[in-house]
């Protein structure tokens, strides 16, 4: 028997979450079980965790997307017990138990072994959104965007996401732009790498066609008429890493930045992204990641927080990165 938190939806009523000793029996099919020692807080366990979308598709359901740990048993020939692992979406806490319980069952495949840079608590630190985050940085740099091309946007930079792309972006020479809704963190940002503050509302009216040109590139998290905007005032040439809806998931813009100004809009998902691009994400957050920036920008909690948490995220008043400990 272990400890894990369980979730569970009575008909028309919000998920309700409790903590409660389930047995391995009851851990999904999978060639490698693991005892977790972290997990982590974002913005879809938010939305998972309060029900505000329909993220888990079945219950009663361990959330989590994500998760670290060692392997207790394995039949996959890449992991031997005592490895230590992370593990970063794949439908956990949304199709099959995730990882806010202190043993789960996966397949070998979606593991990726813990660099040897990082802490488990680290790694979690990072978590599902900063690896977000470094794959819409390898996105950019793909697409040919490189330091002393131009100002890059970082839109709801005082969240998860947002704040490893300026710590990263700013790290690797980029002059950064963060764009927040909470001026008041101005000086987190600032810390953080961020050369300017932008305040959201700027970007919330209707975008026109075309903007003056600004962005060489854009990490944006947001969505809706904030990516319309940044889209209007990107450069000629200049690439969009679109990965997230934090302000809605309708986008209404014009053909205009594409076929007059020649940028890209390019989709993130970090959720089935392949094996080879998630190592070479971990690779180069291990490089290129300041761990005193991660630092300022994390908190940890325990399992028994993760509800009051969940609130908070959904309604943009987490700053940076939520660890929650499993095995404390
Ligand atoms: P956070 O809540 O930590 O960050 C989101 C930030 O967006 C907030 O901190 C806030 O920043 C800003 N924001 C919040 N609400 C609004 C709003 N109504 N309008 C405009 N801006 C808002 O979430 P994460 O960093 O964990 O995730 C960010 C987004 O990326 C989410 O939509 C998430 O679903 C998505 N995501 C997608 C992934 C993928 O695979 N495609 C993977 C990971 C995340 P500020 O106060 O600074 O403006």
């Amino acid at each position: 028997m272990f400890k894990a938190l369980l979730l569970t939806k009575p008909e028309d009523g919000a998920p309700q979450a409790a903590e409660t000793t389930v047995s391995e029996d009851d851990l999904p099919d999978g060639d490698v079980t693991v005892a977790v020692s972290h997990s982590t807080l974002n913005y879809k366990d938010g939305l998972a965790l309060t029900g505000k979308a329909p993220v888990v598709r079945s219950y009663p359901m361990v959330p989590g997307i994500d998760f670290a740990g060692a392997v207790i048993e394995s039949g996959h020939p890449d992991f031997s017990p005592g490895d230590q692992v992370i593990l970063n979406g794949w439908g956990l806490g949304e199709t099959r138990w995730g990882g806010y319980a202190q043993k789960a069952r996966v397949k070998g495949d979606w593991l990726v072994p813990l660099p040897a840079a990082f802490s488990p608590e680290q790694a979690m630190a990072i978590g599902t959104a900063g690896y977000t985050a470094m794959l819409c940085v390898l996105r950019l740099e793909d697409a040919g965007v490189a330091p002393g091309s131009g100002p890059v946007l970082v839109t709801g930079a005082s969240g998860g996401v947002g704040s490893v792309a300026v710590a990263v972006l700013a790290r690797l020479g980029h002059e950064v732009v963060a764009l927040t809704g909470r001026p008041e963190e101005s000086d987190y940002l600032k810390g953080l790498g961020a050369s300017e503050i932008m305040n959201r509302a700027e970007y919330l009216g209707d975008p026109k066609p075309l903007a003056r040109e600004r962005w060489a590139g854009v990490v944006d998290t947001v969505g809706a008429k904030v990516l319309a905007n940044a889209l209007a005032a990107c450069r000629y040439g200049a690439t969009v890493a679109a990965c997230g809806l934090a302000g809605g998931m309708a986008l209404s813009t014009s053909v205009a930045p594409f076929i007059l100004r020649n940028v890209t809009l390019a989709g993130v998902d970090s959720v089935y992204a392949p094996r080879a691009l998630r190592r070479r994400a971990w690779d180069r957050l291990a490089r290129d990641l300041d761990p005193a920036a991660l630092q300022s920008m994390t908190e940890v909690i325990g399992l028994g927080d993760v509800m009051s948490a969940a609130g908070r995220i959904v309604e943009g008043k987490v700053r940076g990165r939520l660890v929650v400990r499993i095995d404390g």
